[in-house]
């Protein structure tokens, strides 16, 4: 089965006009879940990756498997205040205003071959944050991958400018 077809999309979630893509269906169906973690993983199969870093909720799901796989550590990056011990923050943008995303100051050591994981890309606003959080502690961001990626707003170019491939695996107009 097409890993799109495991994937369920919502109407007007959070909000009207929104279709929102779930991927809880895909997380449940075990082909389906393997499938998408064999294929965010494939070019780095083998390779060195010292961590995956996941973007809190979704991330955390997607990145532990990727991180498993590749026998890498994983680092969340979280909305600001939930991380117990001293951290390191950016602003990004949210489609209205922005916010603050964090890890701790000692998650990257040196110039560490990291991953960064999220189940969708849109604007690349929240992507965009976190490769600047880990590169500000020395982290070389080697990709960034993710399950959706809706193209139409740009996410993947964005973060692409920034020096950092992006690989995804389902895309959605
Ligand atoms: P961006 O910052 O690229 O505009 O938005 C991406 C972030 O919003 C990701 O963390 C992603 O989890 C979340 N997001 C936005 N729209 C959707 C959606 O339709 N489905 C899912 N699963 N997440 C979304």
């Amino acid at each position: 089965m097409p890993l799109a077809d495991a994937i369920r999309t919502i109407p007007d979630y959070p909000k009207k006009g929104i279709l929102f893509r779930d991927i809880t269906t895909l997380l449940g169906d075990a082909k389906a879940f393997r499938k998408a973690v064999d294929e965010l993983v494939q070019p780095w199969a083998g390779t060195k990756i010292d961590k995956v870093a996941g973007m809190e909720a979704r991330g955390f799901i997607l990145g532990g498997a990727v991180a498993h796989q590749l026998s890498a550590g994983f680092i969340p990056i979280r909305k600001k205040g939930k991380l117990p011990h001293k951290t390191v923050s950016v602003s990004y943008a949210l489609e209205y205003g922005e916010d603050q995303m964090e890890m701790h100051e000692d998650a990257v050591n040196g110039p560490e071959r990291v991953i960064l994981v999220d189940d969708l890309i849109a604007t690349g606003g929240t992507a965009e944050g976190a490769v600047k959080l880990l590169r500000k502690q020395g982290a070389d961001v080697v990709a960034a991958v993710f399950v959706i990626d809706l193209p139409d707003l740009g996410g993947a170019k964005k973060i692409e400018a920034l020096g950092v491939p992006v690989r995804t695996l389902v895309a959605f107009e």
